[in-house]
């Protein structure tokens, strides 16, 4: 079997993924996620992650949590909504750190979850992740999760488990957003 290196950002997405992907890969779940905020959902995520590597018995990855660089990167782009520029520069802070650890620890493939949210564009995260393979010379797996009720399986899988779920989707500026749309809820 292959050895793929996949890339996880919470619990509750992934419980589908790893399940397919099991199926034809030896996989380790790898968890890269500086774009977290702040440091105690961080550590919420990583424990439910380490949860389902547990679960799934399959070795799991933590690599340091570097906010102070993500914010850097993602200068500038403050102000994007989700799915524009910043997630894009988001997406290839993370990917490209896994296709490099990947290609270190001599893994066949790396992989990421993150298409299977209905809040993500694939062909971004596709693209983003094959260039950051190219860089790397290791083989990314291209995917778009959520086809075929991926997310509505995934979803179901997580609430069986008991699975914390965030509402956000993880930077300082999407948790902005969220607390914006409540107060305007609360004051509608
Ligand atoms: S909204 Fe999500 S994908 Fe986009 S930059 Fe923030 S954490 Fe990254």
């Amino acid at each position: 079997m292959s050895r793929m290196l996949l890339h996880i950002c919470c619990g509750p997405c992934a419980p589908y993924v790893v399940e397919q992907l099991k199926k034809e890969y030896e996989v380790t779940l790898y968890f890269y996620n500086p774009n977290i905020h702040p440091y105690e959902e961080y550590e919420r995520r990583l424990a439910e992650a380490r949860r389902l590597a547990l679960d799934s018995d399959l070795p799991f990855m933590e690599e340091k949590y570097d906010p102070d660089n993500w914010l850097t990167a993602t200068k500038g782009f403050e102000n994007e909504p989700e799915k524009g520029k910043r997630c894009e520069v988001c997406f290839d802070i993370r990917l490209s750190k896994t296709a490099d650890t990947a290609a270190r620890k001599g893994f066949d493939v790396f992989a990421a979850v993150l298409s299977i949210s209905p809040h993500k564009d694939s062909v971004v995260i596709n693209r983003v992740g094959a260039s950051a393979g190219d860089n790397h010379g290791v083989k990314f797996l291209e995917a778009n999760w959520k086809k075929k009720e991926g997310f509505k399986i995934t979803t179901r899988m997580a609430d069986s488990i008991g699975f914390y779920r965030q509402n956000y989707c993880g930077c300082v500026f999407s948790l902005r957003t969220r607390n914006k749309r409540e107060t305007e809820k609360r004051n509608a």
